[in-house]
């Protein structure tokens, strides 16, 4: 490895977000550009953004290498977010990777998003063995890394907490504005709940399941008997009083001594605030992930093909086809061990 440091250029194109990022390996961020793709009725058509992926793909590319600095003959290896993520959209994404890779004759390395966000978070809060809640439009996942492997220690086992508030949000006619996604909108009506709606409280095990509270919270919204800055409120209220038990039955079996918060919905004051006290009643350093590296985006793809590349592992061309539900505990993690 030596002293020889090596540029990545990152690919991001999980879901709305088509983003290209790039990073050296002693960590600077050189450039991290996010375009979002918004549809007007919010939500997300999988083949919508990934026409929206392919038309901003070569405008994105050039302004991170314009801000960066760097030529294409500068950057050392490609990377892009193999899997989890939507097929059309992932594909979008891994395309332009391959074309770089073989027009420039540049390695490349397929990267799980989920290990992505969690690597750029003990990046950026200076983390070294952290249990991270990840929490966004399509993930929600409680994970730490034990013996090669980033372990899921608690996941939903069917919608993410951000769907969840999205969907509850479409539904009450609410509409996402540019800056201002759909679980802002519902935190700030939350903001001025006062009343606590009883809503179905779903942990099995260690996992939870999200659906039954979104179906009751829509029935008592189109009852018509509640304010629905209430009902706002006590669907955070209820949502994120299952996340905050699962992590903190993960932290006290992992005794993990930092707890690491990221991802879409992390954004969210009352999360942050729940969580904080979970950490502190352990004994863990919290910290949220910054909102530019917390959303989905290039550098922790980038970031983390670093890691790989310098761990030895590259990913063949015949194998760089996108893996729309790669889990995070099926992925090696050299660098770690
Ligand atoms: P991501 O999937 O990481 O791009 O994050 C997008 C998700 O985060 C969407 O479901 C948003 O509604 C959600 N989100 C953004 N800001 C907030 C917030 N302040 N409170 C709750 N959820 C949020
Ligand atoms: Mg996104």
């Amino acid at each position: 490895m030596g002293n020889e440091e090596t540029v990545c250029l990152g690919i991001e194109s999980t879901a709305d977000d088509f983003s290209v990022g790039i990073v050296s390996s002693d960590g600077r961020i050189m450039t991290n550009i996010i375009d979002a793709f918004v549809s007007p009725e919010g939500g997300i058509h999988p083949r919508e953004a990934a026409r929206h992926h392919s038309e901003v793909a070569g405008r994105v590319l050039a302004r991170a290498l314009d801000e960066a600095g760097v030529s294409m003959a500068e950057v050392d290896v490609i990377a892009f977010s193999q899997g989890p993520g939507m097929g059309p959209c992932l594909r979008t994404g891994a395309t332009v990777a391959r074309a770089l890779a073989s027009y420039f004759e540049k390695p490349i390395v397929g990267v799980n998003h989920c290990v992505a966000h969690v690597e750029i978070g003990r990046l950026a809060c200076r983390m070294e063995d952290p249990l991270t809640l990840y929490v966004s439009g399509g993930n929600t996942l409680v994970t730490a890394y034990e013996a090669g492997r980033y372990r899921v220690f608690g996941e939903t086992l069917d919608i993410p907490i951000g769907n969840c508030l999205d969907v509850f949000a479409r539904e009450a006619g609410l509409r996402p504005e540019p800056g201002k996604p759909l679980g802002a909108i519902v935190e700030e009506l939350a903001s001025k709940g006062r009343e606590l709606v009883p809503l179905p409280y779903v942990v099995k095990g260690m996992d939870l399941s999200f659906s039954g509270l979104l179906t009751a919270a829509i029935r008592l919204l189109r009852s018509g008997r509640y304010r629905l800055e209430d009902l706002c409120f006590s669907l955070q209220e209820v949502a994120f009083a299952m996340l905050a038990e699962v992590t903190e039955r993960a932290l006290a079996h992992t005794e993990k001594g930092e707890l690491l918060l990221t991802g879409g919905v992390a954004t969210n004051k009352r999360l942050r605030s729940m969580l904080e006290h979970v950490a502190s009643e352990h004994g863990a350093r919290f910290a949220v992930v910054p909102k530019e590296l917390a959303l989905d985006n290039g550098a922790m793809i980038a970031w983390t093909g670093i890691l790989a590349y310098k761990s030895g592992l590259t990913t063949p061309l015949g194998e760089s086809h996108v893996r729309p539900k790669w889990r995070i505990d099926e992925v090696p993690i050299p660098w770690r061990s």
